[in-house]
């Protein structure tokens, strides 16, 4: 039997309406604080990803699908192609492709839609997964991070998602990282033999990342490494201060969280996570980038932002019972029987839908009585019925599911009596 890639998932029908209420709540949330949307394409070049995560990074190293054409070889032919696996390095690329510097300051983008990653299989983990990120460019300063954690708040609060946590840390800016770092693989150097074998390596490259690994003997080491905080730069200690201040005046609850790093190199100062539960992974996560921009050939950038992965945010709103409105029930239920009004049913339905009515139906080989199942399932208030002797006769039964009364009504006056029902 053929089935989805590993890692990958077909939405159903049933789970469609969850897909539609996030897409479009994230969608208005974010118009309403005066973000305007960017679509991106799914191909990039390797190098957009490349440059600001540097070559360490597990993304560019492992988890990048590489396209190319399929009659070439991969060592033939143009510049590497990839599957974007996030998608803040292309709204960078974008922000100097089109000298968004040039426009009103900040610039405030969202973005949605899928990113795919060579993930290993694993619960809640997907190897193509939908992502919707806010990202704020050409400014930097602790309002705009507070202004961002903000509407972070208020797209998952427009969803039915409350009492969420903000983990929040601060990794520094090229003034005190350096120093940070030395601190850092001094304290981890001393006990070496003690990482995981992957640790070890970050710790050449990358040490600052040795603070997010789930490892148990990490874990032990990481529980008494230097707090990143401590080691700020007066700037940058002042910048987080305000952050945490405004944070306060919005009444955002907020937890400092030590071990927090963000998993893309590019990060400076303020980075911070939603989580839902302790334990449980993270909704969303963010920050603020100041460096990117530059990285990419820019002018100087202050820039922040956050992405959110929508599978996990409706797993989240299930777990809570949040419910969603299916989009555009039917109000109305038609139902044929016979071949003579089999004909007549396609043109009614039409009709009917022109009216401005939705109408329900099933058009197959079904009985009456599988059919009004059917309508009542889908709780609809009238169900239309069209036999052999009322498509003759120019006429349809209208039965009334709640009382099961039924009349027979001309198909000339069928819409106005609907319309007359409907506004009852
Ligand atoms: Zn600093
Ligand atoms: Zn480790």
């Amino acid at each position: 039997m053929l089935q989805t890639p590993r890692g990958t998932y077909d939405i159903l029908p049933e789970d469609q309406p969850y897909w539609e209420t996030v897409k479009e709540s994230f969608k208005q949330t974010a118009l309403s604080f005066g973000f305007q949307q960017i679509t991106t394409p799914l191909l990039e070049y390797r190098s957009v990803f490349e440059k600001g995560a540097g070559e360490i990074t597990e993304i560019v190293n492992k988890q990048m699908y590489r396209v190319y054409r399929s009659d070439l070889s991969p060592e033939e032919g143009e510049e590497e192609i990839v599957l974007r696996p996030e998608g803040t390095a292309p709204v960078a690329r974008a922000y100097i492709q089109y000298g968004m510097q040039t426009w009103l300051q900040p610039v405030k983008l969202f973005y949605l839609g899928p990113m795919f990653r060579y993930e290993k299989p694993q619960h809640g983990r997907f190897r193509q997964h939908y992502q919707f990120g806010l990202e704020i460019l050409g400014v930097s300063d602790p309002l705009v991070d507070a202004l961002l954690i903000g509407v972070v708040n208020e797209l998952y609060r427009n969803l039915g998602l409350q009492q969420l946590t903000f983990k929040i840390n601060s990794i520094g800016c090229p003034t005190c990282r350096p120093k940070m770092v030395n601190e850092v693989v001094r304290y981890f150097r001393a006990s070496r033999e003690l990482l995981c074998p992957f640790c070890q390596t970050k710790l050449a490259k990358n040490p600052l990342r040795i603070y997010d690994c789930k490892e148990e003997g990490c874990q032990q080491l990481i529980n008494n490494a230097p707090v990143l905080i401590d080691l700020l730069c007066p700037a940058c200690k002042d910048d987080f201060t305000q952050t945490l201040e405004y944070l306060d005046d919005l009444n955002i609850p907020y937890d400092l969280d030590f071990r927090l790093v963000r998993g893309l190199d590019y990060y400076t100062k303020t980075v911070f996570e939603v989580i839902a539960q302790e334990g449980e992974p993270s909704l969303g996560g963010g920050g603020r980038y100041d460096q990117l921009i530059e990285l990419f050939g820019g002018p100087p950038t202050g820039a922040t932002g956050f992405a959110t992965g929508l599978e996990r945010v409706i797993e989240e709103m299930k777990a809570k019972h949040i419910e969603v409105k299916p989009p555009n029930p039917p109000q109305i239920f038609l139902i044929y029987l016979g071949e003579s009004a089999k004909k007549k049913s396609l043109s009614l339905l039409f009709a009917l839908r022109h009216e401005g009515l939705q109408v329900g139906f099933a058009l197959g080989k079904e009985s009456l009585r599988s059919q009004l199942k059917t309508a009542d399932k889908l709780k609809v208030p009238f169900v239309l019925i069209l036999g052999q002797k009322e498509s003759k006769e120019g006429t349809v039964i209208i039965r009334d599911m709640n009382s099961g009364a039924q009349e027979t009504v001309e198909i000339k006056k069928l819409p106005g009596i609907l319309r007359k029902k409907f506004t009852k």
